[in-house]
């Protein structure tokens, strides 16, 4: 282990925490863990780990404390107690957590004397170390420059910027957007597998195509920054018929149609506001507002 690794300590070792602490450990980092039920620390302690038998004696076993529970309420039981023993440390909060509680929890460490970064775990926990796993982060750039080369031990640190909220309002927007992208590769995995396509034999494909959405993402976004939607590559009333082709091979297989009928009426709102020979990017003017009766 190198002593010129910075010491670091862990709150929670649930799944995630387990992860981030046993990163900091392969990079040689002292590193003291504490969680609610002391058994799980039992592995990372087998690899070199201090366990702190309070929240108390782990704060103060470090001058950078990660802290990665199940929510803002779990952090404020563990922490609320012992906030005193932040004083002059600092504080990085991995928790999940709303882009309000990420404000309020800035405050709170700030009135106990304590530096804040949040942050936003892009992965699962077997991801955690990598280099290709984004771990983003918001608050100070100089709290978070300064503690940079120990952050990178999780994965790529990525600063979105000093409003601290920055950080779980893209977790939220990314978490959209990985859930909406599964469950349409799920849809069309039940589609060709209606007619005895295995999903191996799908996927493939499907991932190739993923490549061509991220240039159209690329395409559209100048768009949507300009309130321009150029629709010369494809109109929405082009999509609009092209999603029936869709909704009716799902529907002739028996396959749920609620995903692409919820598309589709995103599309229709588009088309009735004025878009329909603007190009796909100018759905967003509908999905900005409330759809009427929500
Ligand atoms: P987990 O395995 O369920 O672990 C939850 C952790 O929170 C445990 O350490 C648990 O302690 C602790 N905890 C829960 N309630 C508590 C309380 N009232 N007081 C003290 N400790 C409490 O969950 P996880 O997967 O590690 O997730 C932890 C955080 O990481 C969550 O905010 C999650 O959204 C985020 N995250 C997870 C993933 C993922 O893929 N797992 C990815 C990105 C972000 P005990 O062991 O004593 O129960």
């Amino acid at each position: 282990m190198s002593t010129e690794q910075q010491a670091v300590t862990v709150v929670g070792l649930g799944a995630m925490g387990s992860a981030l602490a046993a990163a900091l450990l392969d990079r040689g980092h002292p590193t003291t863990v504490w969680n609610r039920s002391a058994d799980k620390a039992r592995p990372l302690v087998e690899r070199g780990a201090r366990q702190a038998a309070t929240p108390r004696e782990a704060l103060a076993a470090s001058p950078l404390t990660i802290a990665c529970v199940l929510d803002h309420t779990a952090l404020h039981a563990v922490l609320d107690p012992v906030a005193d023993a932040l004083a002059g440390r600092t504080l990085v909060n991995l928790t999940s957590g709303s882009p309000e509680q990420a404000r309020e929890a800035v405050a709170w460490a700030r009135g106990h004397g304590a530096e804040y970064l949040d942050g936003a775990i892009m992965t699962t926990p077997p991801g955690v170390g990598s280099p290709e796993t984004m771990v983003l982060y918001s608050g100070s750039a100089t709290v978070f420059e300064a503690r940079r080369p120990t952050l990178a031990a999780l994965g790529d640190p990525v600063h979105l910027g000093t409003d601290p909220g920055l950080a779980s309002l893209y977790d939220a927007a990314l978490l959209g957007l990985m859930w909406s992208t599964l469950t349409g590769w799920l849809h069309g995995t039940a589609l060709v597998g209606a007619e005895k396509t295995p999903a191996t034999d799908f996927t493939p494909v499907a991932v190739r195509w993923l490549a061509a959405v991220t240039g159209f993402m690329t395409t559209y976004a100048p768009q949507v920054d300009a309130g321009r939607y150029p629709g010369a590559d494809a109109t929405v009333d082009v999509q609009i018929a092209a999603v029936d082709h869709l909704l009716h091979a799902a529907a002739a297989r028996g396959v749920d149609n609620a995903l692409p009928e919820l598309l589709k009426a995103a599309m229709e709102r588009a088309r009735d506001a004025g878009h329909g020979s603007d190009s796909f990017a100018s759905v967003v003017e509908v999905l900005r507002r409330p759809a009427e009766g929500r």
